[in-house]
């Protein structure tokens, strides 16, 4: 019985079918695989016309000879079993140039009336373009797979709004202390310390808003080795969306940041606990960035001129001196800040609460070094010094006018002393002028205390005179030498080279000679000589006195020329003096134009140098 095809379906409508058909059709016949017919279809899929009808098949195209095609289109003509090939992969010679192709095709046996194989019919549709799109899609794929594996940062995608861990790289693994067993599961089961804390919901929230949700050092507490820890991240949630914007997972990606937050942290704490310090001391503490512009001033500071933050602090300070200061204050500052070395200065400050009543501060500021040893910062002081100053005035002026009161009772007791004693010596009591003379002694040596006391009141009050002429240096250090050597049993070993005329104070010049060579002596109990050499350097006259005595312990070396600076409390008594005498002989030769050094080892010995420029400038 024939099928309703062949008994209702005209040929030529088979035929239009095959022709018209959107896919390439095509027969061949007999064993030699003869193309009996072939659709437009197929002739463009393998790049020929029409010609080719009544051609074997491998004869139009060669070259799938060795492609298999020849064993699987004799197999279907033998064995009558249907062929398909999926995204089958063909070289074809198309317009001269050999091309891969792709194939989704069918080989059916085609039989004649009585069952018997004719031929093999062809069925194919070339799909060579999605083969090639899904293969490039399958190497993005695989490169975006190796590239979030292989990245540092913690990434995972969560699927669907119960949040499966879909994908994790090793870093989240880290992150969350769990391996790849997770897979799969849904996250607040794979990390159940998450309950009670945001992440969850904020995630099931993306579902809903399709809002991509970032956060920075946000604080998370996970299980890692079994212990319950906050580490710090900064992450990201993004929704993943479907063609139509639907959200179909999330790529969470996070770094680890709990070390530059607890680093950050510790630092925080350590500089709150050196601003309560800061805050609780009476002085007033500041820094300042390296343009003297001050970033910080201490509780202290705010309360005693009742200024705020917001104000500029450089300013106000600035204001408050004395106008005729700040250039001097300016001064210093820029020296500090050129030579990065510690800047200390007394200067007025006007109290804020009583305008024009100025109190005296202690101005001081160290540099803070940065890693390359840049200065970042300088932190500063303000004391209150007013009282200290205030004594010190107070004394000074006590000083000033007890020496003054002494001195002239002290210069009649020299003249009726001098008197006396030339009357015993007359009347031949030698042994009460011995006595007399010894006294007399005694009121000079008060008399050069009481001078030394006077000269610093002078020099203090900037009212030290100076009577400048030329004299004789050489000869005036004969006359030191030899005026020390009538009270002194040290030998005075003297070498002098040739000075000259010097142009200078010669009666304050000599004060300084007598005072470093009867240091000397003082000095060096234990020793027989004191050594005194002068000479003429770079237009200067120097004057040198080297003893051999206890020297002075390198870090006091530089403070010998303070006012006051005497030696330690426990040798006062053995060594006496008032500590005047260095500051005296130093302010002279400052005044002088020259200056005075000290090179000294403890315990060897000292060597004291003055120098002054030989003639006026
Ligand atoms: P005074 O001798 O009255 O103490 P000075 O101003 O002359 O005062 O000296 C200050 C300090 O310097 C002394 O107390 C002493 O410690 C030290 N000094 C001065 N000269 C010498 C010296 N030649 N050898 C050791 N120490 C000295």
């Amino acid at each position: 019985m024939k099928s309703f095809l062949q008994q209702n379906v005209s040929q030529d409508s088979l035929i239009t079918l095959f022709s018209q058909a959107p896919v390439a059709m095509s027969l061949l016949i007999g064993d030699d695989f003869t193309i009996h017919s072939a659709n437009p279809q197929i002739l463009e899929l393998w790049g020929k016309d029409d010609t080719v009808i009544g051609k074997s098949l491998f004869e139009v195209l060669p070259e799938i000879q060795s492609q298999g095609f020849v064993e699987i289109l004799h197999s279907v003509y033998r064995n009558g079993e249907i062929f398909k090939g999926n995204k089958w992969p063909v070289f074809l010679e198309k317009y001269g140039v050999s091309e891969e192709h792709f194939f989704n095709f069918i080989y059916a046996p085609v039989y004649n009336d009585d069952r018997g194989i004719i031929g093999v019919s062809i069925v194919a549709t070339e799909i060579t373009d999605q083969v090639i799109s899904e293969k490039k899609l399958k190497d993005s794929e695989y490169r975006f797979e190796s590239l979030i594996k292989k990245s540092d940062y913690s990434i995972a995608i969560y699927s669907t709004e119960e949040l499966f861990i879909e994908f994790a790289n090793e870093p989240m693994f880290k992150t969350w202390g769990k391996d790849a067993s997770v897979i799969g599961m849904k996250l607040e089961d794979a990390l159940p310390e998450l309950e009670g804390q945001p992440f969850i919901g904020i995630l099931k929230d993306i579902f809903r808003t399709g809002e991509t949700y970032t956060a920075k050092e946000d604080r998370v507490e996970l299980i890692v080795d079994g212990i319950l820890q906050t580490f710090y991240y900064n992450f990201s949630y993004k929704p993943l969306k479907n063609p139509s914007g639907e959200v179909y997972a999330i790529l969470n990606m996070a770094v680890n940041v709990t070390d530059i937050v607890m680093a950050r942290k510790e630092v925080q704490e350590s500089e709150k606990k050196l601003r309560d310090l800061a805050d609780s001391m009476p002085q007033f503490v500041w820094t300042c960035d390296h343009n003297g512009q001050i970033t910080y001033m201490n509780e202290s500071w705010y309360r005693y001129t009742g200024f705020t933050e917001n104000q500029d602090q450089t300013q106000l300070v600035k204001a408050m001196m004395r106008p005729e200061t700040v250039g001097k204050v300016d001064q210093a500052w820029e020296e500090s800040v050129r030579t990065s070395s510690p800047f200390v200065m007394e200067y007025e400050l006007e109290d804020p609460k009583q305008k024009g009543n100025y109190r005296w501060f202690l101005g001081r500021a160290v540099p803070n070094f940065g890693e390359n040893g840049e200065v970042k910062q300088w932190t500063g002081t303000f004391t209150d010094i007013n009282e200290v100053k205030q004594l010190e005035t107070q004394k000074d002026n006590f000083l000033g006018i007890a020496s003054h009161e002494l001195k002239t009772p002290l210069t009649s007791l020299k003249l009726y002393t001098q008197f006396i004693k030339t009357n015993l010596q007359k009347s031949g009591d030698y042994k009460n002028a011995d006595v007399v003379k010894r006294m007399d002694g005694q009121i000079d040596r008060l008399t050069e205390l009481i001078n030394e006391l006077l000269d610093v009141t002078k020099i203090q009050k900037g009212q030290i005179q100076l009577n400048e002429s030329y004299f004789d240096f050489d000869q005036l250090v004969d006359e030191v030498v030899e005026e020390q050597q009538m009270t002194s049993r040290h030998k005075m070993v003297v070498s002098k080279l040739k000075v000259g005329e010097v142009f200078a104070d010669r009666h304050r010049i000599s004060q300084v000679m007598a005072n470093l060579i009867s240091n000397a002596i003082k000095y060096s109990p234990d020793a027989d000589e004191v050594h005194i050499s002068s000479s003429l350097e770079g237009g200067r006259a120097k004057f040198c006195v080297r003893d051999f005595g206890i020297g002075i312990p390198a870090d006091k070396q530089s403070k010998v020329f303070d006012q006051y600076y005497r030696i330690s409390e426990s040798r006062a008594h053995t060594f006496p003096g008032l500590g005047l005498g260095l500051f005296i002989s130093s302010e002279i030769i400052k005044r002088a134009g020259g200056e005075i050094s000290v090179s000294s080892v403890e315990g060897e010995g000292s060597d004291f140098c003055s120098r002054i420029p030989k003639n006026k400038n």
